[in-house]
C-alpha cells in the first residue's frame, strides 16, 4: 500500500515545471540544451520595481501583511481594473496570493464539490486541470483545432454545460496556444453562461499586457455577467516578474472572501517584499510593458516564418502570450534509430535527446497533435532552437 495519500498519487507533476527541470539536469551534464519548455519572460524586471523591493527591506516592511494582501497595493489594483479593463472590483473584492497559480487553486478550492463539472477548453494550462481534481471536481474538456484558432464556439459551450456544471475556466490570451478572444467572441460565451444560474467563469488573464491586437477585452465587463467573473491577473508576464510572486483576483466579494479565508489556512498573505514591488507595477503606466510586448511580437513573426518553412507543421498565427502550440501529427509513425513516433510526447522526447531542444508536449494541455514552442528567448537563440527542429525532424521517416 502506498504511503503518500490518494490525493497526491493520483496527481500530475506539472508538465512544464518537469520539462524545465529536465533541461536544468541535461545542461549541467554539458549538454548543449535549448530549453524552450518554461513559459517566462527572459527580461529583467524593471529598475522602478527592483527599488520598491529594495526600499521595502530597508523600511523594514518585512512582517507578516494582510492575507488578502496590503491595501494600498489591493486600492492600486482596484485602480488599474478601472484604468485598463474598466472594471469595478473594491480593494475588497480584491484577494493577492502567491501568484496567478495560487489565486486559481484558492477559487476552485473554495467554490467545487467533488463531482461538480468544471468546463476547459482544449488546450488548456497545465495547471488547471490537476487542480480541479485535487477539489474531487470532474474536468469536462471542450476540442479546439489549429484550424479554429484554438477558440471554442458558443454551441460548443452550450452543448458541455450540464446540471452539474459549476464553472468554466479559460485563459485570454491563452496559454499555450496565444489565442485572444476578442470582445464579440467574449459576449456570446457570456450570452450562453447566463442561461445557467450558479455557473461561474474563471477567466485567466494574466497575459494581458502581452497583447498583439491591440486592446485586451475582459469578459466581466458585460454588467449581466459581472456577478459570476472571477477575474485573475498577476505580475509574472506583463512585469518579467515570475519569481516575485505575485497574482490576484477581482471577484464577488463572497468569492474573495472564501479565497481570503482558503489562503489564510495555507499561505498567509505572500511575501511583503514583492507586494511593495507590486505596488510600484501596479501604479505603473501600462506603456512600460510595450516595449516587452514589441520584442515578443517580433520574436513571433520571426518563429512563425521558420516554423512554417518546416514541412509537415501546421501553424495558426498566435494573437497574445509567448507560444506557439504547432500540429505536428504528421510526423506520428515515422521512425528514425530506435524511436518511433507514436504521439507529442514521443516527439518531444526525440527533440530533446537527438535534437537538443526541450519543448512541451502537447498532451500537457489537452491536445495530443501538438507541441508549444515558447519564444521568450532572444531571437539568436530561437533561430538555433528551430534550425534544429528542423534537422531533427527531417531524419524522421
Ligand atoms: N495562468 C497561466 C495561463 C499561466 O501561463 C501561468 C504561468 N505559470 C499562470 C497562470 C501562473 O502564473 P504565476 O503563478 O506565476 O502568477
Ligand atoms: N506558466 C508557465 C508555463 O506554462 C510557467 C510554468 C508553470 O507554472 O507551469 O510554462
Amino acid at each position: 500500500m502506498s504511503k503518500l495519500s490518494d490525493r497526491i498519487n493520483n496527481l500530475a507533476e506539472s508538465q512544464t515545471l518537469a520539462m524545465a527541470k529536465k533541461s536544468r539536469e541535461l545542461q549541467a551534464q554539458g549538454k548543449d540544451i535549448i530549453s524552450l519548455s518554461i513559459g517566462e519572460p527572459d527580461f529583467d524586471t524593471p529598475q522602478f520595481i527592483k527599488d520598491a523591493a529594495k526600499a521595502a527591506i530597508d523600511n523594514n516592511i518585512t512582517r507578516y501583511s494582510p492575507v488578502a494582501g496590503y491595501l494600498d497595493l489591493r486600492k492600486a489594483i482596484s485602480e488599474k481594473f478601472k484604468r485598463d479593463n474598466h472594471l469595478t472590483y473594491t480593494p475588497e473584492q480584491i484577494i493577492v496570493s502567491t501568484g496567478a497559480k495560487q489565486s486559481i487553486a484558492n477559487i476552485i478550492l473554495s467554490l467545487v464539490n467533488p463531482g461538480e463539472e468544471v468546463i476547459v477548453p482544449i488546450p488548456y494550462w497545465v495547471s488547471y486541470i490537476e487542480t480541479i481534481k485535487l477539489a474531487e471536481g470532474v474536468p469536462v474538456t471542450i476540442s479546439t483545432s489549429v484550424e479554429s484558432n484554438f477558440k471554442i464556439s458558443p454551441e460548443q459551450l452550450k452543448k458541455a454545460i450540464t446540471p452539474k456544471t459549476k464553472m468554466i475556466v479559460f485563459s485570454t490570451p491563452c496559454n499555450p496556444s496565444g489565442s485572444v478572444y476578442n470582445k464579440e467572441e467574449l459576449k456570446a460565451l457570456a450570452e450562453v453562461i447566463i442561461q445557467f444560474p450558479d455557473l461561474y467563469i474563471i477567466s485567466d488573464e494574466i497575459y494581458e499586457y502581452i497583447n498583439f491586437i491591440g486592446k485586451h477585452e475582459s469578459i466581466a465587463q458585460f454588467d449581466f455577467i459581472y456577478d459570476r467573473v472571477i477575474t485573475v491577473n498577476g505580475m509574472s508576464k506583463g512585469f518579467a516578474m515570475t519569481g516575485w510572486r505575485i497574482g490576484y483576483i477581482g471577484a464577488p466579494l463572497w468569492i474573495a472572501q472564501a479565497c481570503e479565508k482558503m489562503q489564510g489556512q495555507f499561505t498567509s498573505g505572500t511575501s511583503s517584499i514583492s507586494q511593495m514591488a507590486a505596488l510600484e507595477a501596479a501604479k505603473a503606466d501600462p506603456s512600460v510593458t510595450v516595449e516587452m510586448r514589441d520584442a515578443f511580437k517580433k520574436r513571433r513573426d520571426l518563429v512563425l516564418a521558420a516554423l512554417n518553412e518546416i514541412p509537415g507543421l501546421k501553424t495558426n498565427t498566435p494573437d497574445g502570450a509567448f507560444y506557439i502550440f504547432f500540429d505536428i501529427s504528421s510526423y506520428f509513425g515515422k521512425s528514425y534509430n530506435t524511436y518511433t513516433i507514436k504521439n507529442s510526447h514521443d516527439l518531444s522526447m526525440f527533440l530533446l535527446e537527438e535534437g537538443n531542444i526541450a519543448l512541451v508536449s502537447g498532451d500537457a494541455f489537452g491536445d495530443d497533435n501538438c507541441i508549444r514552442f515558447s519564444y521568450a528567448a532572444a531571437e539568436k537563440t530561437l533561430i538555433e532552437a528551430v534550425k534544429r527542429i528542423k534537422e531533427s525532424l527531417a531524419k524522421l521517416n
